[in-house]
């Protein structure tokens, strides 16, 4: 997916000093952002209360919508570097293209993961026959310094492991969740997982002390350490947590997002994670000249072109505002 919206403001994120070591319940509401003509995403991260957690830096949480008489998702063209994203859905199917030659249907409880690295070009979209709801999840991941050079990659995974405990499933979309490892490639420690709650099940996740965790809740409510937490609201718990307890309160879908805190600094414009806004400016000047981030094919329409850059100065202000 793309960052549309038509005037984005460039963000310093990353850096320690806003990481709650300790245990917190910080609850961050949604912002709701058009995505073309007929998607609306409500936008977890980044959010006035916090621009990351662990190594995740972009959270859009979007329908259950009804497309039964509509085009659905279609986002064109667009270019993304020094991020992976995540396409997490749990009703529907999208069609990915990218500039490698990728055309994958991705359909839910699949993980699509693509490694932009330093340069790639996709478009997503609903399939012309698709299901009648449209319901998910669209992540990035930022990549770390040593990392952010690499060769972009598209992978899709159909088969993840599972976590069960009574009333309860896990999938592990992305790192480890309880021992069980997603094939997703990663570049820092972090973890992402669908969690499937019966309504009226009580149980504890267990979770890594040293990473930082939130939780999303995509349908049902559920009580996340005491927290009632509705659809399309996240709960940012903070590190320290050895597990942690939720309640079922119906039938219940959340993402889990965790985290080694991520100590470097980026520069989050558009579609874009880099480190200056000089390297941001370059990207964008490649993208409108047709350099670097390649084509897709058998995409029908036109790429979209890079909003105007903000003539404002970049100041490191950390991970929370
Ligand atoms: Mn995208």
């Amino acid at each position: 997916m793309s960052d549309l919206d038509t005037a984005p403001v460039a963000r310093v994120c990353g850096g320690r000093e806003d990481v709650s070591a300790e245990p917190v319940r910080d609850l961050l509401n949604p912002r709701e952002v058009s995505l073309g003509s007929n998607t609306v995403v409500r936008r977890l991260l980044p959010n006035l209360g916090r621009r990351m957690v662990g190594a995740w830096a972009f959270v859009d949480h979007y329908g259950p919508q009804d497309i039964a008489d509509e085009s659905g998702m279609q986002v064109p063209p667009h270019p993304h570097m020094g991020l992976q994203t995540v396409s997490w859905l749990r009703e529907g199917e999208v069609l990915h293209r990218d500039s490698l030659g990728s055309v994958q249907t991705v359909r839910a409880q699949e993980l699509g993961l693509m490694t932009a690295g330093r340069a790639i070009t996709h478009s997503e979209q609903s399939p012309v026959s698709h299901p009648r709801f449209l319901h998910g999840a669209q992540l990035w991941v930022a990549l770390p310094n040593a990392h952010r050079d690499t060769a972009p990659a598209f992978a899709h995974h159909p088969h993840l492991p599972q976590v069960t405990a009574p009333g309860l499933t896990a999938t592990v979309i992305l790192g480890t969740l309880d021992g069980a490892t997603s094939p997703g490639t990663i570049f820092s420690p972090l973890v992402g997982a669908d969690l499937t709650l019966a309504e009226g099940t009580e149980t504890r996740l267990p979770l890594e002390p040293d990473f930082e965790y939130a939780v999303l809740t995509m349908s049902g409510v559920t009580d996340v350490d005491g927290v009632r937490l509705d659809p399309g609201r996240m709960l940012y718990l903070g590190c320290g947590r050895a597990d942690l307890p939720l309640r079922s309160v119906s039938d219940s879908t959340l993402l889990l997002l965790g985290g080694e805190p991520f100590e470097e600094k980026i520069v989050m414009w558009w579609n874009f994670i880099g480190r200056s806004g000089d390297e941001i400016a370059e990207a964008r000047e490649a993208w409108m000249s047709g350099n670097r981030f390649g084509t897709v094919n058998g995409y029908d329409g036109e790429p979209t072109p890079a909003p105007i850059l903000p003539d404002l100065p970049l100041k490191p202000r950390g991970r929370t505002r």
